[in-house]
Order: structure tokens, then C-alpha cells, then sequence
């Protein structure tokens, strides 16, 4: 209790000073609870989750790979997390695209190890004054690339701007697995950052290139929310599409963007909603997405 009062004591000021550390305190709290949990996939193969972006591990013997980074206050508990893995140094970290709770934890986690992304990751955060240069991506790709990981091959494939303009998916060929960063959001409405490149038409097509190349044994690790598989990506595709025609139809109808958020895109889709991409954010997305040129 001594502290709390303490602490109480130092805000009565309000001074500019006691704002930032009230600020500092908070973000340090939002970050005091989380844990962070392995999922095992396949051999070696760890989907990770603790908050923002899953994340994945190649925990193979001689080196860790790593697949996004969460936040900088959490790099701690990742780093616990992957000693119990495997007994080897991080050597890489793969970025699937630039949002801050995907490369939060850059410098945190991997100032000495290969960071590698998307180009536009790399541009895109080094004009950010608040990114950590430790951080920023050492090797950048345009092109399909593979990379060997010990035993272990992944092949990267930047896509056609959808989620932002730096999106790439991992692909594991031998173990039949993708990480789609946040070109799927699993069970819920996406985020499509149209101010960093994203376009809702061409995530769509990202989701059918996806599905076009998987099959019924592929384990599909989402930027967001549940391993999850074919069927499961096949139900985001059918949601994208059948909420992007709900609002085209409105469109023609002459509903406003408030009008069809009044509305709403009905009972089928209640589940898809959160706290992030709310129900009526996502219609105004669409709404965006279906201006006539
Ligand atoms: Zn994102």
C-alpha cells in the first residue's frame, strides 16, 4: 500500500513529469500479466503468442529463428520463452510486415541477429523517429526468397500490397505450414492500414492466392487469434466477400457510411467483431473500399 500512496502522491502534482511517468506506468502494467505460450506445430516448429502478433519459432539445436517480435516490454519473457526451446542464439528474425506489435521488440530481442523483411519495412521504419535503429531490417527482399535455417527451409513471398505495402508470407514447404502475418486475421474482422499501402480488394486476392496454394493438412498460423487451417482461412474469404457485397449493395441502395453502420451487416457476422476492428469500423473499410473511382 506504501507505494500505491506513494504514487498517488507524485500525480497530485500533475506536472508535465509525473504525466509521462503515469503514461510509463501504464504501458509497463498492460504488459504485467501477459505470458507467454508455445504451441507446438511441428518438429522444432513453435507458434508463440503472448500480446499483438503471434509470432513463430524454428527452435532447432544450433539457432533460433524467430518470426515477428511483439513489443520491445515484452522481449524479456519471449527470450525465457525460447531458452526453454532450444539451447541455441537467436540468429534471425523475420519481419512479416511493419506494425508495431510485429517489430516492437526488434532491438529488444535481435540487435545482433540477420533481421530480414520486406524492403518497404525497412523504409517504412527507418523514417519512423521512434523505431529503434538496433532494430531495423539488415536484410531486405523484393523476389520470392528461400532460406535454409539449418535443416529447416522456409521460403518468403512478399505479396502485392493488402495488409500494408511490406506484407510477406512464410512458407514452410516439408512441414506443410504458412504464417500469414496479418494477412489473416482468424475469426475476425481484419485490419486492412490503407495508410501504409493496404487495399481491401487485393487482400481478398492475397486470401484466394492463400487457399489456391494449401491444402486440407496445412496448419495456418494467423497474425491474430487461433492456429487455424484451410477451412478456416475458406471461412475469412467467404466473411470478406459476402461483408464487402453487404456494402456494395447498401451503396446502391443509397445508404450513407453512417446509415449502413446503423444497419450493420447483420446477425451472421456478430462474431467476427472486437475490440480492434469493430463491427462498424470494418463497414468503413468497406465503405472506402467500394468509393467509386
Ligand atoms: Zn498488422
Amino acid at each position: 500500500m506504501k507505494s500505491v500512496n506513494a504514487f498517488s502522491t507524485l500525480c497530485a502534482g500533475l506536472t508535465a513529469a509525473t504525466l509521462l511517468l503515469t503514461s510509463q506506468f501504464a504501458i509497463a502494467d498492460r504488459f504485467k500479466d501477459i505470458e507467454i505460450s508455445a504451441t507446438p506445430v511441428a518438429e522444432n516448429i513453435f507458434m508463440l503468442t503472448g500480446s499483438g502478433g503471434n509470432m513463430a519459432a524454428v527452435a532447432n539445436p544450433d539457432g533460433v529463428l524467430l518470426i515477428d517480435s511483439q513489443y520491445a516490454e515484452l522481449a524479456d519473457k519471449i527470450r525465457a520463452k525460447l531458452s526453454t526451446l532450444s539451447q541455441g542464439e537467436l540468429t534471425t528474425l523475420i519481419n512479416t510486415h511493419m506494425h508495431g506489435d510485429h517489430v516492437g521488440g526488434n532491438a529488444a530481442l535481435a540487435a545482433n541477429a540477420n533481421i530480414i523483411a520486406h524492403k518497404n519495412v525497412q523504409l517504412r521504419l527507418s523514417n519512423n523517429a521512434n523505431f529503434d535503429p538496433a532494430g531495423l531490417p539488415k536484410t531486405t527482399i523484393e523476389q520470392t526468397t528461400t532460406l535454409q535455417h539449418g535443416s529447416t527451409t522456409l521460403i518468403l513471398e512478399p505479396m502485392p500490397a493488402s495488409h500494408t505495402d511490406g506484407d510477406i508470407l512464410i512458407w514452410f514447404p516439408e512441414q506443410n505450414i504458412v504464417h500469414m502475418g496479418d494477412l489473416m486475421f482468424q475469426g475476425r474482422f481484419p485490419f486492412v492500414d490503407t495508410s501504409n499501402g493496404g487495399n481491401v480488394q487485393q487482400y481478398i486476392e492475397n486470401t484466394r492466392y492463400v487457399l489456391s496454394k494449401i491444402d486440407d493438412n496445412t496448419q495456418v498460423i494467423p497474425g491474430h487469434g487461433e492456429l487455424t487451417n484451410k477451412a478456416g482461412l475458406a471461412a475469412e474469404l467467404s466473411m470478406l466477400e459476402q461483408t464487402l457485397a453487404e456494402v456494395q449493395q447498401m451503396r446502391e441502395q443509397g445508404l450513407t457510411e453512417e446509415q449502413m453502420i446503423t444497419q450493420g451487416l447483420g446477425e451472421k457476422f456478430k462474431s467476427w467483431h472486437w475490440n480492434f476492428i469493430t463491427e462498424a469500423r470494418w463497414i468503413r473499410t468497406l465503405y472506402q473500399a467500394t468509393q467509386p473511382q
